[in-house]
């Protein structure tokens, strides 16, 4: 299939930016699969006043219509699932099966979404006199600044898009440029499904630029933010200042405790299949493992075993286990944190170096005996490393889970129910998953703390952040 120009989208349209030229790259071989350009400052103009539109429209749209057009959305994309999941292959890099699997889960949060649509309740409030009535509603919170990463490109976009629209806000999205196909395929569903123009806009560009603009412009309510904790910080900053709401999808350096009484070879199969699905590239993914001494060496053979299993190609080729990482940058890393372990005097147990072809390959890799100092312990990988280390009792296991800047997700691989709740307990984290790897799914909240950012997605937690409380008192 053929990649399509990517464009922006304002007011409902697709149009070329009148800023500077975007390249996006094949992650498969490094070549460049598009050219099109960027928004201009006129351009964020124009998708400002588009947004400031389709929200007067939007908002006065009942709930019921609105989880009509979500609905004939998770239709339409399921519908077109093989052709979106292409796009994800051509500028993410992933095999077509996680492709898949990624354009059913945005389906099911629009669906989700949909439903929530007619469930933004109020309340009615004991008056204090009679014939007097107290009653509150709840409001959309208005246009939306989404920001969106490339590892996801279609869930990570619709965890913002979904419960914006269901609660009746406008969108400017900014997705990531690196995977700007995908969110356009999304768009021109919703704007098939009868989304009225404006009430989405998709911009592209300078992400610092594009960023500053609509956090500081005054048509902009409420910022959403998913992606590295640099960031956002930066961006909590700027809405901080502008006294805008908003929501910090941050980065994760999730610990997994695989306990004395676990079978090691059954968590390494379980454990190899979360780790290098994306390559790594995920915030909830399983990053640093803390192995009980009695089953660490099992541990480290049977998880070496399975990562060399795993056939890296592009993810267009079916026998492909694993994709290329979605970027230059990625692969970087990986050497950087490699390198800096085997300093710290961990082992290299399999991969360990980027693959010598075009395009961004690393291979699945496991280091063991990692030190809590090397920087792969501190540092979110991204990445298809998997750094293993030994613990001799559950409470140094937790200290060692624990000592992290991020609290986003944290797993326990035991049959022990008691572990299981202590552990389940102890744990730092906003999600946790006792002998499971899933733990983001569109009916569930999902959100860290800390580094890791602040509030949710997903859930009905997930559309709180797009409405307002409104009393009103009639005497
Ligand atoms: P980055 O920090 O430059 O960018 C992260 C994301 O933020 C990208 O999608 C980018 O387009 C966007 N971005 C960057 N600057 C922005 C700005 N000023 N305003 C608005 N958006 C901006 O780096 P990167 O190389 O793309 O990713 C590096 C790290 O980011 C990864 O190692 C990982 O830790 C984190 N990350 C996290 C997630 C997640 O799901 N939480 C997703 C992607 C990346």
């Amino acid at each position: 299939m053929t990649y399509p120009r990517p464009s922006l989208s304002i007011a409902g349209a697709a149009r070329q930016g009148t800023g500077s030229t975007i390249t996006v790259l094949d992650p498969s071989t490094g070549g460049a699969l598009a050219e099109f350009t960027g928004a201009s400052a006129e351009d964020i103009g124009r998708a400002e006043a588009a947004a400031a539109h389709g929200y007067r429209i939007w908002r006065a749209t009942p709930a019921i219509e609105r989880e009509r057009v979500l609905r004939l959305t998770a239709q339409a994309m399921r519908a077109d699932r093989s052709r979106m999941a292409t796009l994800i292959v051509q500028e993410n890099g992933k095999p077509m099966r996680e492709a898949l699997a990624e354009i059913d889960a945005a389906a099911d949060t629009f669906d989700f979404y949909a439903a929530e649509a007619r469930r933004s309740y109020g309340r009615t409030i004991p008056a204090r006199s009679p014939g007097a009535r107290m009653a509150t509603s709840r409001e959309p919170v208005g246009v939306v600044a989404a920001f969106s990463p490339w590892n996801f490109p279609a869930i990570n976009l619709v965890r913002k898009l979904a419960p914006a629209l269901a609660a009746g806000c406008a969108v400017i999205a900014k997705p990531a440029e690196e995977t700007p196909a995908t969110a356009f395929a999304i768009a021109d569903h919703l704007g098939q499904a009868g989304l009225p123009p404006g009430a989405l806009n998709l911009l592209f560009g300078d992400p610092a630029e594009i960023s500053s603009a609509l956090i500081a412009s005054p048509v902009v309510r409420k910022v959403s933010f998913t992606g590295s904790t640099a960031v956002g910080r930066q961006l909590a900053q700027q809405a901080g200042a502008a006294l805008k709401r908003c929501t910090m999808e941050l980065g994760g350096h999730a610990a997994a405790i695989i306990c004395a009484d676990a079978d090691p070879e059954a968590a390494a199969d379980l454990i190899a299949a979360a780790k290098f699905r994306n390559a790594g590239q995920s915030c909830n993914v399983a990053s640093r493992f803390y192995v009980h001494r009695s089953r660490y060496d099992r541990f480290v053979a049977r998880l070496a075993e399975r990562a060399r299993a795993i056939i890296v190609g592009p993810g267009s080729d079916e026998a492909s286990g694993m994709g290329p990482l979605s970027n230059a940058r990625r692969v970087d890393a990986m050497s950087l944190l490699v390198s800096d372990a085997v300093q710290a005097n961990a082992r290299i147990v399999t991969g360990g170096a980027r693959l010598e072809r075009p395009g961004f390959y690393f291979p699945p890799t496991v280091l063991a005996e990692v030190p809590a100092s090397a920087a792969i312990m501190r540092t979110e990988p991204f990445g298809p490393i998997a750094p293993v280390a030994a613990f001799d009792d559950i409470d140094e296991a937790l200290a060692l889970a624990n000592d992290s800047a991020f609290a986003l997700a944290g797993y326990v691989v035991t049959d022990h129910a008691p572990t299981a709740r202590r552990l389940a307990q102890g744990l730092n984290a906003g999600a946790i998953g006792v002998n499971t790897f899933t733990v983001a799914l569109p009916e569930v909240p999902f959100g860290g703390s800390s580094a890791s950012g602040w509030g949710h997605e997903g859930g009905p937690e997930g559309l709180e952040p797009y409405l307002l409380t409104r009393f009103v008192h009639e005497a």
